[in-house]
C-alpha cells in the first residue's frame, strides 16, 4: 500500500519530527524512503553572490538529507537534492515515481506558527495527487 514513502525536508524541527513518522511508517509497511531537499531558487534571485549563495545551499541540502538518512537506520533509502521551487519539485516527484504517500512537517525553517501550514506544506497539499501527512514539532 505505501510502498514509496516521500520526505521533503528543509532541516526544521518539523521536518525533524516528519522523520520519526516516515520511520515507524516503513518499518510496517516495508516502504522505501525518499528524501528530497529542493534548493529554494527564489532565495538567492537578486544576490550578487547567487552562483557562491546557491553552492552553499546545495551542500546544506547534500547534508540536510544525508543526516535525515542516517536517521533511518536500515530502511530502503535515496536521497535527492534538487534546485526550483519546493512545492513544484516535490509534485514533480510524486508523479514520476509513483509515490504512495507524502510525510512532510506542518512548519519549516521560516516557522511562522500563526500560519495554519507553511506554504509549502499548503501548496503541495492543494496540488499533489497523493495523500499528505503533516506533522508538528515534537513538544520539548
Ligand atoms: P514559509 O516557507 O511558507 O514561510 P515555513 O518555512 O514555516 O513557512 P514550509 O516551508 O511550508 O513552512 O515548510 C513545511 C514543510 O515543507 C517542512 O517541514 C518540510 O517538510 C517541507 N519543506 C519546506 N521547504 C522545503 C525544501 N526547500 N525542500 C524540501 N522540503 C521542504
Ligand atoms: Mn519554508
Amino acid at each position: 500500500m505505501y510502498k514509496d514513502i516521500l520526505l521533503p525536508t528543509d532541516g526544521s524541527e518539523e521536518a525533524e519530527a516528519a522523520i520519526n513518522h516516515a520511520k515507524e511508517l516503513a518499518e510496517k509497511f516495508g516502504s522505501k524512503i525518499h528524501i528530497i531537499h529542493v534548493v529554494d531558487i527564489t532565495q538567492g534571485v537578486g544576490d550578487p553572490a547567487f552562483q557562491s549563495r546557491l553552492d552553499e545551499m546545495k551542500e546544506f541540502g547534500e547534508e540536510t538529507a544525508e543526516e535525515a538518512a542516517e536517521q533511518l537506520g536500515d530502511i530502503d533509502v535515496e536521497t535527492h537534492v534538487t534546485v526550483g521551487l519546493p512545492h513544484q519539485e516535490i509534485d514533480e516527484y510524486v508523479e514520476e515515481n509513483g509515490i504512495d504517500m507524502v510525510v512532510m512537517g506542518s512548519h519549516g525553517r521560516s516557522g511562522l506558527n500563526r500560519f495554519l501550514l507553511g506554504s509549502v506544506t499548503e501548496k503541495v497539499l492543494r496540488t499533489t495527487s497523493a495523500p499528505v501527512l503533516t506533522v508538528k514539532r515534537e513538544e520539548d
